[in-house]
């Protein structure tokens, strides 16, 4: 059976403790390679090998490093055919979607934070008899810590732009989904990436993330997961006092008005609700319909989620592939049970699936809830999985608060040709991101985070490369 390597110093190695934890191929439920259960000791080595390393990238010129991460944004691309296998069969997104977006998307934010690094600048500030110029410098060895849901796409989100700023870097991608963070460390060996400048140490997030959380000499965490995890992170780190970027969960609602575009917003309501099984932090979950139309809308919503295709992640057809884990599986099926005892009614879906000759994976129908209210449980917990609920509203008021009502707040979509109500809710809405007549049209320039339990600090364009940065004021009198 495969076993995976981490990457230290420039270089695919066994854990210190040779031990392995088992990886799962979702779409038949199957061990089909071992992945690394590092420690303490790996996280110290990979430590020593970027901070032995930071100098030297730190006074590259500009030029240089973003020459080697375009190299990386080639090579990843003319892998897309091996990565994006290796992205569906480790987390069971269809095929189709992992080389149209995940992989592509990679590439993209290499290409992106070698051009945006070009383009970062810093202020001067004029006195009568002085000049203040402030410099931002690399943090020196940094650690990213990401998810399972978008494995590479968030993996390279963090890492492009702190090695783009001249950091080192200290990575762990989720246990869950580590093979195309595995195989990206032979992609920058290849683009000539110098020795210790990216590590990449897989395990437990309890042994490692946790470890590269209270390393001492670790400058700062950018962090994608889960609300519970980063309220962990928040917790050993500001004491330390160290830089934190946390990126967390979401309970996003839809807010669809009567006087939409109705067949755009039907089309683009499907996948905002069920892309990669609703397992994307921006999905939309809570969907908040006018009364006049909702009736309509229920009845064409549940149509169009009806026919799409449950099923193995290879197979062209599938829409909806497996759900990325045994134990999240269990999750999500808990809570359809759960929106069922809190008086929900099941509008479509709302089971698990055994497609033929993949009995033994962990497969979900693409599930509407109706009749729930806005503050009981299942409307207000982060369920991560292919489950909708629906609920009509009669003012805009009303929607307004039902949309506000939880202690999330990551995206919002809203549905309206209406361009004052459009921009006044966007105005009002509690969360990071709005979407007007849209979803997930992403400009990378762009500052991307949540508010409240959804996150603190942003990612994205030279909000990425600041956090990446200290600023120095420097103050010369004439
Ligand atoms: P998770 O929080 O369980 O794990 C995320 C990462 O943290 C993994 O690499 C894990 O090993 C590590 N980790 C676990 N315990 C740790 C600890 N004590 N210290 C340090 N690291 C630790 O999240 P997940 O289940 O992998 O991902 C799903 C979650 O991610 C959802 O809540 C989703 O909303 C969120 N998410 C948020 C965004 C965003 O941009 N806001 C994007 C994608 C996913």
């Amino acid at each position: 059976m495969q076993r995976l390597k981490n990457y230290i110093d420039g270089e695919l190695i066994e854990p210190t403790n040779k031990k392995y934890l088992d990886l799962y191929n979702p779409s038949n439920g199957q061990i089909y390679a071992l992945v690394p259960d590092s420690d303490a000791n790996d996280v110290e080595k990979a430590y020593q090998a970027a901070q032995n390393a930071f100098g030297g990238w730190a006074s590259t010129s500009i030029t240089e490093r973003s020459l080697i991460l375009s190299r990386i944004a080639d090579l990843i691309e003319v892998s897309l055919d091996r990565l994006g296998k290796a992205e569906s069969i480790d987390n069971g997104k269809p095929l189709t979607l992992a080389k149209s977006v995940d992989i592509p998307r990679s590439a993209s934010n290499f290409r992106f934070f070698a051009q945006a690094i070009t383009q970062f600048s810093s202020e001067a500030h004029e006195m009568t008899d002085a000049i203040n110029y402030t410099l931002r410098q690399p943090l020196g060895v940094v650690g990213t810590i990401s998810p399972w849901n978008l494995p590479l796409y968030l993996f390279t989100w963090k890492i492009a732009p702190a090695l783009a700023a001249g950091n080192t870097v200290v990575a762990k991608p989720s246990e869950v989904t580590p093979m195309t963070a595995y195989l990206l460390s032979s992609i920058c060996i290849e683009a000539g990436l110098p020795k210790g400048v990216l590590n990449i140490i897989h395990g437990d997030g309890l042994k490692v993330g946790a470890e590269i959380t209270k390393h001492p000499n670790i400058k700062a965490i950018s962090f994608t997961g889960s609300t519970r995890v980063g309220k962990e992170i928040a917790k050993v780190a500001a004491p330390m006092f160290k830089k934190i970027s946390l990126e967390m969960g979401g309970k996003n609602p839809n807010l669809i008005f009567a006087d939409c575009n109705y067949d755009k917003m039907l089309d683009t309501t499907v996948r905002s609700s069920f892309s990669n099984q609703g397992q994307i932090c921006l999905c939309g979950s809570r969907i908040y319909v006018e009364a006049s139309i909702y009736d309509k809308f229920k009845r064409d919503f549940v149509e169009k989620v009806k026919a799409l295709k449950v099923g193995p992640p290879d197979k062209t057809d599938t829409n909806i592939g497996a759900i990325v884990s045994k134990p999240h599986y269990e999750k999500v099926l808990s809570y359809i049970k759960l929106a069922k005892e809190e008086g929900g009614t099941i509008l479509s879906g709302g089971e698990a699936i055994y497609p033929k000759g993949h009995e033994e994976g962990w497969y979900i129908s693409p599930t509407i809830i109706g009749g729930l209210s806005s503050d009981c449980r299942t409307n207000q917990e982060e369920i991560f999985g292919p489950v909708v609920t629906i609920m009509p509203f009669d003012t805009e008021e009303e929607a307004l608060v039902m949309a506000n009502g939880t202690d999330y707040g990551l995206s919002c979509t809203l549905w309206t040709e209406n361009i004052s109500r459009a921009n006044r809710l966007a105005k009002s809405i509690h969360s990071g991101i709005v979407w007007i007549n849209t979803w997930m049209l992403r400009d990378l320039r762009t500052p991307f985070g949540g508010v409240k339990n959804s996150g603190v600090g942003r990612e994205g364009g030279f909000e990425a490369l600041r956090f990446f940065t200290e600023t120095k004021n420097i103050c010369i009198q004439y």
